[in-house]
């Protein structure tokens, strides 16, 4: 389950303000070049201070999901991956069902929430955009460099992690790694229990991590 964001941590190194004054360094140095090509320039003005990305409510980053928004306050407007690298996935399960979780995630006093839920029939709800900070992990760094995938379920009850489930859970996080160019391997597709100073232990013993890279990596060949 998502858990509230903690300012402690190891977070300060990857605070926007710097990552921010070093692409705008980057831009100015490019354009005192003498060629700049133009879709270069095209991706470079918003970098610019006051300068955001144009976003469309209701855009979704996976394709197959249906947008269903979490609350304004359970998550925090960002620029990812221009102000923070998006190198993780986080894999979370919901101790309740996928109605419960779209419920606290809209609900502004949870104080949490992640970017996506998956149904066990394998539908996907995304909540976040991924270009925002999803307040899942209960770690700020970790926040800012991951993608949050919450699983209908409890984790105790193996029988709750379904073909189906775990079939869309690998797209979805094909799609994610394949957008971000994040490795799949254990290091980068994590359990909210490996999270720095976690409390949690999703997504338990039960979940099977074999059965799930191999499917993250078929579908990640599918996709190419
Ligand atoms: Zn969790």
């Amino acid at each position: 389950m998502g858990s509230k964001s903690k300012d402690t941590g190891s977070g300060a190194d990857r605070r926007r303000v710097g990552r921010r004054a070093v692409l705008i360094g980057g831009a100015a140095a490019a354009v005192g070049t003498v060629a700049v090509a133009g879709d270069e320039l095209g991706r470079l003005w918003w970098r610019l201070p006051g300068m955001e990305k144009k976003r469309v409510e209701g855009e979704l980053d996976h394709k197959p999901a249906e947008w269903t928004a979490a609350s304004r306050a359970n998550w925090r407007r960002a620029d990812r991956p221009d102000d923070y690298t998006i190198d993780r996935v986080v894999i979370h399960v919901v101790q309740g069902s996928y109605a419960s979780a779209l419920k606290v995630f809209k609900d502004p006093a949870h104080g949490a929430a992640a970017h996506y839920v998956v149904r066990k029939d394998g539908h996907v709800a995304q909540m976040i955009r991924e270009l925002d900070v999803a307040f899942h992990a209960g770690n700020r760094d970790m926040n800012e460099r991951s993608v949050g995938i919450e699983h209908e379920g409890f984790v105790d009850r193996p029988q709750d992690f379904t073909a189906a489930m775990y079939a869309g859970s690998a797209r979805l996080a094909a799609d994610i790694c394949a957008r971000h160019g994040i490795p799949v391997d254990r290091r980068h597709i994590i359990g909210h229990v490996e999270v720095e100073g976690t409390d949690h232990t999703d997504p338990g013993p039960h979940w099977d991590w074999d059965r799930y890279l191999k499917l993250v990596r078929e579908a990640s060949k599918a996709r190419a």
